[in-house]
């Protein structure tokens, strides 16, 4: 009879994420939860259970660490059978006919009978795809920030060698573009460190934040006069005003369309205009930035603001970046409440517009979105 702390035990092994089966001694699959129907691509935990293994094993393709094929037989829960001792294994997997791969740890522990033969195994599946995407983003995004931060660091000990040597031949002739050209790289190494640092704090919902009134066409002019004398070979071209005063992080909202300046010129090598929109909007201003270069495909569109993503190669060529700055952006403007998005086609161009409200209505110190 079915006590009361086994309908309890029952009821806490469906709540769980992680998903469990229990085999017996012939492999069959005698009991599941629910994660683990789910996990195995069943609608149901009696589904799985009355499923025959052939039509388990025909639910996914197995591979191992490195990708490659991975048979059934290799399973944890196989080898507990055999050896009858614990064993446990990292894996990915496909499901039905999708291409995309999930990853799984698997541990197999067997419960023996009093004559020390296994009469179950019991195995618990836990869901890692998320922390494994992750992982890998990190890793890519540490061997591009090496890459990225090589290039100006290259230039600057170039420019030093061409800066000690005019000083040995006593020729000070280039010297302040010499010096220009350094503060330049050193503001890349900069801005790629403090890209690195502000992801690093949206991530731990610590991102500083210090509002203020500001004059937001003023603002605005005086972020183009700045960048314009930074990007000479692109005309930054302003078109209307706010008229308005608003609350927000002065700074932070610089980043913003310093940004998407930055990008509108990096990714228009052939075109020499970029034209920066304000407006008056209701109880808000809002800003748009055109430019008529390489243009977004319509897949591309989709990932552009989550972090770590650069367009293929086949669009950015071999400009520069970590990936980084839309995210940064779309979250400073969600912080002051706003909103953020972007039309775009490629060949043609791009438009970003973000909106944002004259008062800052909820502002939390730590944000989590
Ligand atoms: P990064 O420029 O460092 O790659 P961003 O987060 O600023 O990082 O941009 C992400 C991606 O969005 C870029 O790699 C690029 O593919 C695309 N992108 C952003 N702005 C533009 C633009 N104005 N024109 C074309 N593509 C753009």
């Amino acid at each position: 009879m079915k006590s009361k702390d086994d309908d309890l035990l029952s009821v806490v092994l469906q709540c769980l994420d992680v998903g469990i089966t229990v085999q017996d001694k012939k492999g069959e699959i005698i009991y599941a939860n629910d994660a683990a129907a789910s996990m195995i691509g069943f609608r149901s935990v009696l589904d799985l259970i009355n499923a025959p293994l052939t039509r388990i094993r025909e639910k996914f393709i197995l591979y191992d660490k490195k990708g490659r094929p991975l048979d059934y037989n290799k399973l944890p829960g196989r080898k507990a059978l055999e050896n009858k001792k614990p064993s446990q294994t990292t894996l990915q997997f496909q499901k039905g006919r999708s291409s995309e791969k999930h990853w799984a740890q698997i541990k197999s522990v067997p419960v023996l009978d009093t004559s020390n033969n296994v009469e179950y195994v019991v195995n618990t599946f836990l869901d890692i795809t998320k922390s494994k995407k992750e992982d890998e983003r990190v890793n890519h995004f540490i061997a591009t920030a090496s890459h990225e931060l090589k290039t100006p660091l290259a230039g600057i000990k170039a420019f030093n060698q061409l800066v000690a040597r005019k000083f040995i031949s006593q020729r000070f002739d280039n010297l302040p573009t010499f010096f220009a050209r350094i503060d330049e790289k050193v503001d890349e190494v900069t801005k790629i460190i403090n890209d690195f640092l502000d992801s690093t704090k949206i991530r731990a919902g610590v991102f500083d934040f210090n509002p203020e009134v500001f004059d937001f066409d003023e603002f605005v002019d005086t972020t183009i006069k700045d960048l314009q004398s930074i990007f000479p070979a692109h005309k930054i071209i302003k078109k209307g005003n706010a008229k308005r005063k608003i609350v927000g992080d002065r700074s932070r909202i610089r980043q913003v369309l310093t940004n998407l300046l930055g990008n509108a010129r990096k990714y228009s090598p052939q075109s020499k205009e970029i034209v920066v929109t304000v407006a008056a909007v209701k109880k808000g201003v809002r800003v748009t930035v055109q430019d008529t270069g390489i243009g977004i495909s319509q897949s591309e569109l989709k990932k552009i603001f989550e972090p770590f993503y650069r367009g293929g190669k086949k669009y950015t060529g071999n400009v520069g970046g970590l990936g980084l700055g839309l995210h940064i952006s779309s979250y400073i403007v969600k912080l002051h409440g706003g909103s953020m998005g972007v039309e775009s086609e490629v060949g043609v161009g791009s438009t970003f517009h973000f909106t944002l409200p004259l008062m800052l209505k909820k502002y939390k110190k730590n944000n989590h979105f």
